[in-house]
């Protein structure tokens, strides 16, 4: 056992639905603009233009149920996406190979300071202040996909207080998973433990202090998540 100079960082380590055992997170991927809607209602043409992608810290993950309100912004949006975990990973993935990489999958959001972000873009800088801050991907429990099967439709909607402000249908998404996993694999090399969030369908706004967003999604248990 190597020695360390400094109190070793903990592993992230997510919750799996009905098992004692814990998913240990490598890296965070997210997709942008990735259902048309979406696209629209950000100003862009949802044509099928190459995906781009950003990541999280693994850290940011949160399986509390509680989202801190972040600092230096008076902006933050929800996103509500389908969380993807891989069980294995590697290079130039094939598309037609790459679901068998897939652990399982679990509800998120990508919580945006989407005004700090639009600063960023105005200037054509990149997104981390706007996107990777503490605690800024609230996550579900993992639901195995033996137990799911492999989620490529089915509804994912968001409600703010009971009123739903996010609906959209995972067969809406521009790049489906097993395209993303498999353009993912030919720039970085993919491997067990990284998750990629999905993509939002229409609907993002604001959130306020007080705030309960409730995220669902067919096949993995809704969960709520209260803003502090
Ligand atoms: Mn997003």
């Amino acid at each position: 056992m190597p020695e360390y100079a400094i109190e070793t960082p903990p592993v992230v380590a997510l919750p799996i639905n009905g098992s004692d055992v814990l998913f240990p997170v490598r890296r965070v991927y997210c997709i942008g603009r990735n259902y048309a809607a979406h696209a629209i209602e950000m100003g862009h043409d949802p044509d099928r233009e190459p995906p781009f992608f950003f990541q999280k810290n693994p850290n940011n993950l949160d399986p509390s149920g509680e989202f801190p309100y972040p600092p230096h912004t008076s902006d933050v949006h929800h996103e509500v996406e389908v969380a993807v975990m891989l069980k294995s990973g590697g290079t130039n993935i094939a598309v037609a190979d790459a679901e068998s990489h897939i652990f399982g999958y679990a509800l998120s959001l990508d919580m945006t300071r989407r005004d700090l972000q639009g600063a960023q873009k105005k200037m054509g800088r990149p997104w981390e202040i706007g996107k990777a801050f503490e605690r800024s991907a609230p996550v579900g429990p993992i639901h195995p996909v033996t137990e799911t099967g492999l989620l490529n439709e089915g509804a994912i909607s968001l409600k703010v207080n009971g009123e739903v402000r996010q609906e959209g249908n995972m067969n809406q998404m521009i790049w489906k998973v097993p395209e993303m996993i498999s353009y993912l694999s030919e720039y970085f090399e993919l491997a067990a433990g990284d998750v990629i969030l999905s993509g939002t369908p229409a609907g993002v706004g604001p959130i306020e202090r007080g705030d309960v967003m409730e995220i669902a999604a067919d096949r993995l248990n809704k969960i709520s998540i209260t803003v502090e």
